[in-house]
Parts: structure tokens; C-alpha cells; sequence
């Protein structure tokens, strides 16, 4: 096993670090406290290439494996979460989605602007009635003439408000098999589908998260993504990679904890020497870099696994749930090293502590996720 990354793997990295540093690490607090990230970013992302990693040149993409993707969203996780989801749902979750289940039609009508930063897509399962138990949606399309007519409302949206894409999950009338949901790619300015912004986050406050309603939208057939009634197929191969790219974003949350925590506990002074002297607090610091490296190695295990073309689903789930209880441990400890300047958000490990919090939830909970990997253990599923 060689766990060294090659030259191009570090230059990568290198490329994401100094762009985090100049384009959104010193905008990140602005944001968070404005609950709006520069929509300008989105085109700086693409512009470096990191709306495109695994996608074809063909299409717009910038090519690359996993791992180049992994390191990118870690980068940007470090950075800040929000701009990282950006990427993992218009690219990840998106992008990704049309390149492995789009006709040719499909992949050459979206793919150059999504991995270009042109548009940006989102995705939309969850419904306000519907959250873990995504198969039992009820947003309707029903046949009419050559198309549909889509009826339905989708909560928590991430950039949904900018969308000018959404992979729109419903459930297709009289379609055979996995309860005939079907996907749809929908031009965001259809009309019938209006959004509403999603304001008072906990944190991820300066992603554009929405509701979507749509009232009679009506769509060709020919925005039919895949089969008729194998839209649930769909989404879960969307999300067991969409799980990976999360658990990259929450090992930055981790080593931006870490690096931020190490700094300050060899600046502050308390009982006349630095806090790092005293060795609770090197605890503190032990058990977050514990928690990156082991978030980090079960990240990267999931690129290798799909990078070779193996069967990563489960995999991805253990890293998902590990990393993302992991963001929480280690920013909560981030958080204790500050003392009280962590409760503040002049000093970063609140915010830090804000975002890594719904890692634990979206893509699927930390509950999800074990019944995700007991039911591959046991054979039985027990959702
Ligand atoms: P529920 O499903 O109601 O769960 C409530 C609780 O019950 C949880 O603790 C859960 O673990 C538990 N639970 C449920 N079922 C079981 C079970 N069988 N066994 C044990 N425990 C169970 N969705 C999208 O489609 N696209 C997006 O872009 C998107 N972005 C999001 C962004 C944010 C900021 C947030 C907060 C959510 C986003 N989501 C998105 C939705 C997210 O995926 C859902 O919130 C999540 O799947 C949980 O669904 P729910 O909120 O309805 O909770």
C-alpha cells in the first residue's frame, strides 16, 4: 500500500491551498456574518478547474481521479464549508450525475457550463415530508403529451436560490420499479417553480439553501435523466460519491480546527507559560489529530476504491459517518482550547463548530449512514 500522493496529486493540493488562501479564507467570517457568499466565486472555481475534476475534457471537465477530488474539497472544507458545497453539489452531486447517467445530449447541454462556473446546478430530493425516507417521495410527474407535468415541493436545496439546474427526484406515474421515481434535469427558470431562501442556519450560513415549489412545471421527456423509474437508482449512486466528497470536506473542517487550535495554544499564556505546556490541553489537540488522520485515511480509501473501480458504497458511508462525527469532536475541542474566545466569531473555531454540525445530517444522518453498513454486515435491512 502506498499512501504517498504523486507529483500531480501535490500539485493539486498545492493549487487548492494557495486558492483557498487568497479567493475565501479571508472573505469566510464576511460571509458567514453576511449569510452570503460572492456569487463570484463560483466562476473562480471553475476557472481553476475545480468544478470539472473527474469529468471528461471532452465535456468542459478538467479530468483528474478521486483523490485529486478529495483533495480539492478538503481545501476548501479548510476554508470554508459553504464554498465547499458549492462544488460537492453542483459538481459532485450534479455534474457528476449527468456525466455517468446523461445521453450524449444531455452531457453536452449541461456539462460546459456547470464545469465551467457558468451555471450551477443543485439537487433536489428532500422534501418537507420526506427527508431520510427519500424513496417515499411525493413531488409527481405526470405524463402529458410528449412531456410531464411536475407538481411538488423540495426543502433545504442547497444552492438552490442560484440554481440554473436542479436533478429534480419525482415520481413518475405508472412507471414500473423502484417506486417510479424518476430524475429530471430542470431548467431553474421553468416557470411554475418559484424558491425561497432558507435563512437562520445554524451554520453553512452563507450557502444559498432553498425550498422550491413547483406548480405545474411542465418538462420535455427529453429532460428524463436515465430510465423512467430509475430515478432512486440515480440518486443513490449520486450520493454514495456525494458521501465521500462530505467526508473530504469535514477532514478540512478537522484540520482546520487543528491548525487553528495548535496556533493559538502557543500564543495564550495562562498560570505564567503558553497552554500548550499544560498537558489537558495537548489532549485536545492529541484527540483532533487523531481524528483528521483517521477521517482522512478512510476518505482517501473511497477515492482508491473508485479510482480502481471497485465497489466503494460502503465504504463511503463508514467514511461519511466517521468524518463528519469526527469535524464535530474536533472542532468542539478547537472550541475549548479558545475558551471563551471560541464562543465568539472574531476567533474561528465557533464557526468551525457551526458548519462541521450538519455533516452529521444531510447526504444522509449518522443514523442512516449505520443502517447504510449494518445492513451489508447482517444481510437484513433494517431501515
Ligand atoms: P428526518 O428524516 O425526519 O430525521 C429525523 C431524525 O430521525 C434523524 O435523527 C434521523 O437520523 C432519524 N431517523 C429517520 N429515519 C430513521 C430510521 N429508519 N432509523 C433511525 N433513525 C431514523 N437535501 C437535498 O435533497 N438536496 C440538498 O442539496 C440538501 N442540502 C441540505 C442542506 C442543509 C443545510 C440541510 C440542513 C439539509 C439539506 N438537505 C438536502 C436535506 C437533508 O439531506 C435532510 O435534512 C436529511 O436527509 C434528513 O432528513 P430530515 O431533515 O427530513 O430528517
Amino acid at each position: 500500500m502506498n499512501l504517498e500522493l504523486s507529483e500531480e496529486q501535490e500539485a493539486v493540493r498545492r493549487l487548492a491551498r494557495d486558492f483557498v488562501e487568497r479567493e475565501v479564507a479571508p472573505r469566510a467570517t464576511a460571509w458567514d456574518r453576511a449569510e452570503e457568499v460572492d456569487r463570484g466565486i463560483v466562476k473562480k472555481l471553475g476557472g481553476v478547474g475545480f468544478l470539472g475534476l473527474t469529468i471528461d475534457e471532452e465535456y468542459g471537465g478538467s479530468g483528474g481521479d478521486h483523490l485529486a477530488y478529495c483533495l480539492v474539497t478538503e481545501e476548501l472544507g479548510r476554508g470554508d464549508s459553504s464554498v465547499r458545497g458549492i462544488v460537492s453539489v453542483s459538481l459532485g452531486l450534479v455534474a457528476k450525475t449527468i456525466a455517468a447517467w446523461g445521453s450524449e445530449e444531455q452531457k453536452r447541454a449541461w456539462l460546459p457550463g456547470l464545469t465551467s462556473g457558468e451555471q450551477v446546478g443543485c439537487f433536489g430530493l428532500t422534501e418537507p415530508g420526506t427527508g431520510s425516507d427519500a424513496g417515499n417521495l411525493t413531488t409527481r410527474a405526470v405524463r402529458d403529451g410528449d412531456g410531464y407535468v411536475v407538481n411538488g415541493t423540495k426543502m433545504f436545496i442547497t444552492n438552490g436560490t442560484w440554481a440554473d439546474v436542479v436533478l429534480l427526484f419525482a415520481r413518475a406515474t405508472d412507471a414500473p420499479g423502484h417506486k417510479g421515481v424518476s430524475a429530471f434535469l430542470v431548467p431553474a427558470d421553468t416557470p411554475g417553480l418559484t424558491r425561497r431562501a432558507v435563512h437562520g442556519k445554524l451554520g453553512l450560513r452563507g450557502q444559498a439553501t432553498a425550498e422550491l415549489v413547483l406548480e405545474d412545471v411542465r418538462v420535455p421527456a427529453s429532460a428524463m435523466l436515465g430510465e423512467e423509474g430509475r430515478g432512486f437508482s440515480v440518486a443513490m449512486s449520486a450520493l454514495a460519491k456525494g458521501r465521500m466528497s462530505v467526508a473530504a470536506g469535514c477532514v478540512g473542517i478537522a484540520q482546520a480546527a487543528l491548525d487553528v487550535a495548535v496556533r493559538y495554544a502557543g500564543e495564550r499564556e495562562q498560570f505564567g507559560k503558553v497552554i500548550a505546556r499544560h498537558q489537558l490541553v495537548q489532549e485536545l489537540i492529541s484527540d483532533i489529530a487523531v481524528d483528521v488522520d483517521a477521517a482522512r485515511l478512510l476518505t482517501w480509501r473511497v477515492a482508491d476504491l473508485i479510482d480502481r473501480g471497485r465497489p466503494f458504497a460502503v465504504e463511503s458511508s463508514k467514511a461519511k459517518l466517521f468524518a463528519s462525527e469526527a469535524a464535530v469532536r474536533a472542532a468542539n475541542n478547537a472550541l475549548q482550547v479558545f475558551g471563551g474566545y471560541g464562543y465568539i466569531d472574531e476567533y474561528p473555531a465557533g464557526k468551525l463548530l457551526r458548519d462541521a454540525r450538519v455533516m452529521t445530517l444531510y447526504e444522509g444522518t449518522s443514523q442512516i449512514q449505520k443502517l447504510v453498513i449494518g445492513r451489508a454486515l447482517t444481510g437484513v435491512s433494517a431501515f
